[in-house]
């Protein structure tokens, strides 16, 4: 049976596929696009919120879900992994100390000092006012040695214990219950080192939180996501808890981690590639059940088929490839518009199939 996110009085059925709304917006999408393509679900970017409009401006307003007029589940992310992928392209930009992390933020012109530490990133997911949270992790760089591997991990439960303990105390001091509290969920760390992550599951196990997250590099030497090993770190997860993959993925990686028990999903592939002209179709190809068209090759300068034939989605109903490949030519925003309506509306279909499967 597929788990049901029960959460403020909502419920979201799994597996979900919730877009990357990194900015507290899907480009060129409205929140009634995102609901006709059957979106229920937004990961928004603390990082970046924290930046623009800034959490004074979201505490004031009420919240992200105020800001956006979008009432369905809101996922904020810890915002480490960007600061972690800013430090390691230019280590002035900020620094990792065991309490926390430091970085400079520019923001409209203005460079800001930031010391983000786990009570502090759980406040401003508060502030955020988001469904579900993520607690602060140690990113384990990509091809860590032993030493730098167990030290993500410790870090990772180090951090993770003083999450929970902040989020108790915001529930506390804001008169949530178990009904009205938001869910809070850990990432695992420990790169490809198999015993690292078990002992990263445990220690997260151990505190508690209500699901767990696919952290850190989950790519083979190949650069081809790894199967075995995520599949090895859902096993890790109590079964009992959401499963979320971080940022995965293509719609196979999707399938897949589905079939491992993974329940919640969110990637920036589906609008990126709209933006990219590339538009996702149901035939196979290959050993793969899917295919995509680049929208703007000429062979769809006169073609009236919609996108792709047995799709549901606002824009195929109502528009053609033809007419889809002039937006395109002309840089009109109503192209990226209804490729994103329709890219969104596939990943969608790949969930909820599922739901009706199980
Ligand atoms: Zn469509």
């Amino acid at each position: 049976m597929h788990k049901i996110i029960k959460v403020k009085g909502e419920e979201y059925k799994t597996p979900i596929f919730c877009p990357d709304a990194t900015r507290g917006v899907i480009r060129s999408a409205d929140q009634k696009d995102l609901l006709d393509a059957n979106v229920n679900g937004l990961v928004v970017n603390t990082y970046h919120l924290l930046s623009q409009p800034g959490i004074e401006v979201l505490k004031s307003v009420g919240g992200i879900k105020k800001l956006m007029s979008w009432d369905k589940l809101i996922i904020s992310d810890s915002g480490g992994f960007q600061i972690f992928s800013l430090i390691h392209k230019n280590k002035s930009l900020g620094k990792i100390t065991e309490d926390g992390v430091k970085f400079y933020l520019n923001t409209k012109g203005e460079k800001k000092k930031y010391f983000i530490t786990p009570e502090e990133c759980i406040k401003i997911q508060f502030e955020i006012g988001s469904d579900i949270m993520i607690a602060l992790d140690y990113f384990t760089p990509y091809k860590a040695d032993k030493w730098e591997t167990q030290k993500s991990v410790e870090t990772t439960t180090a951090w993770a214990k003083r999450c929970k303990e902040e989020f108790q105390r915001q529930c506390e001091s804001r008169g949530m219950n178990d009904g009205t509290r938001p869910l809070l969920f850990a990432v695992i760390q420990g790169g490809n080192d198999l015993e690292m992550r078990q002992r990263s599951a445990d220690e997260l196990t151990e505190i508690g939180f209500d699901g767990y997250g696919l952290g850190g590099w989950t790519f083979d030497d190949e650069g081809k996501f790894d199967l075995k090993l995520v599949e090895q770190i859902a096993k890790m997860m109590p079964d009992d808890k959401f499963k979320y993959a971080l940022g995965v993925g293509n719609p196979q990686n999707i399938i897949d981690c589905i079939s491992y028990g993974y329940d919640i999903f969110d990637c920036v592939l589906p609008t990126r590639d709209a933006r990219h002209q590339r538009l996702y179709i149901m035939e196979p190809k290959g050993d793969e059940f899917y295919s995509y068209i680049y929208i703007s090759r000429s062979i769809y300068a006169n073609d009236n088929a919609p996108i792709s034939k047995n799709c549901e989605c606002y824009a195929c109903k109502n528009y053609s490839r033809a007419y889809i490949n002039h937006l395109f030519k002309i840089g009109d925003s109503l192209a990226f518009r209804l490729a994103t309506i329709h890219n969104l509306f596939f990943y969608s279909q790949l969930t909820l199939k599922t739901q009706q499967e199980l």
